[in-house]
């Protein structure tokens, strides 16, 4: 383990690495994509992973990088082979037409979608059919020092996955100590939630090259209505409290996911440069596979949260290294970005440069 490798933030780059390179789809010809931090407004995940369709996902690069929201995506997966007014072309959202309108706009404007004027009315067409390319989503969460405390934590977020079952599985990915993982934690997490147990390397900077499954996750039904539990008693005697809960349609989760797949396929898992300063001169991306953010002033890994502008140790990297190419080039900081942007545009087949 590098020097300040040890908070959750490096062990969540490690574990996104892992996946990338290693994790197993449950159909052999499925692409893996991996992202991190995202979900829905209840709950995020740490890590997600994407099996997608091939084929499913060269077409969806044809609609660009850039995430699709929910009401482009209604627009995107309605819009007819041939002109067709709009309101007669895509079924009624359940919210009013001037927001579809606007979507309409937006997404012709992104050019995913063609409208005209004909008279008083907007028709639109299709540019491409939107392929359904995720198959399945895996979420883990990220808990490096899985002890009897922090499974304790875990539990209640990991019932409220298996119940709404958004996800096809449910994870926990913890660091591998060489001891066996305490039977306690078998005992508290639901059964259906695997564990995997992520070897961080030795300390020479080699990226995680192993996982193992120390408790197989199950397959969750994310075609069958799901129940969001709201709240639910804390346990102690003198709670007498009702659980509450509400209840989540297929078509509901089905949206959800492909919300999320979109997000997923837009941010990817390197986009953390995004939130720290690599225009810093003590800034470096350890060459080491998983490219882990390294901070030299500090001498180990920073976490996003201290590499900001607010960091005493920031200095903006000198002028005198940006001179070749500047602007158009930048510096060290800038190609740091382009080389994380590419790597996750590689796992993205079909997208243009
Ligand atoms: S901003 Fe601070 S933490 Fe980030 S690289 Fe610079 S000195 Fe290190």
């Amino acid at each position: 383990m590098l020097p300040g490798e040890d908070t959750e933030f490096a062990f969540e780059l490690r574990v996104c690495r892992w996946a990338e390179r290693a994790w197993e789809p449950a159909r052999e010809d499925s692409v893996v994509l991996v992202a991190r931090q995202l979900g829905t407004r209840d709950r995020r995940w740490d890590t997600l992973i994407l099996e997608c369709d091939p084929e499913g996902l060269r077409q969806r690069a044809n609609f660009g990088l850039d995430a699709l929201d929910s009401d482009l995506l209604h627009v995107v997966r309605h819009a007819p082979d041939d002109w067709t007014y709009y309101r007669d072309a895509l079924p009624y959202p359940g919210y009013p037409w001037r927001y579809v309108r606007e979507a309409l706009h937006r997404a012709a404007d992104r050019g995913v979608v063609e409208t005209r004027k004909s008279g008083n009315r907007i028709e639109c067409r299709r540019r491409w059919a939107y392929p359904d390319w995720c198959r399945r989503i895996v979420a883990v969460e990220n808990k490096p020092d899985l002890d009897a405390s922090a499974a304790d934590a875990l539990v209640s977020q990991l019932e409220h996955d298996v119940a709404l079952s958004l996800a096809d599985e449910a994870w926990v990915a913890t660091r591998a100590t060489g001891g066996a993982v305490e039977p306690v934690l078998f005992e508290n997490l639901p059964v259906q939630a695997g564990i995997l147990t992520v070897d961080v390397g030795d300390g020479d900077g080699r990226p995680a090259s192993d996982a193992s499954v120390a408790w197989h996750a199950r397959s969750l039904a994310v075609d069958d209505p799901g129940t969001r539990i709201l709240e639910r008693p804390d346990g102690s005697e003198f709670d007498a409290s009702a659980a509450r809960f509400e209840y989540a349609d297929p078509g509901w989760k089905a949206d959800k996911r492909r919300e999320i797949a979109e997000r997923a396929y837009a941010r990817g898992w390197r986009s953390y440069v995004d939130t720290m300063r690599p225009d810093c001169r003590h800034f470096q991306a350890r060459e080491d596979g998983a490219l882990l953010p390294w901070c030299d002033a500090n001498g180990r890994c920073q976490t996003a949260g201290e590499c900001s502008g607010r960091c005493s140790e920031f200095e903006p990297e000198p002028p005198a290294w940006r001179t070749k190419g500047w602007p158009i080039e930048g510096g060290p900081g800038a190609a740091t970005k382009r080389l994380l942007a590419r790597r996750r545009r590689g796992r993205r087949p079909g997208l243009e440069e």
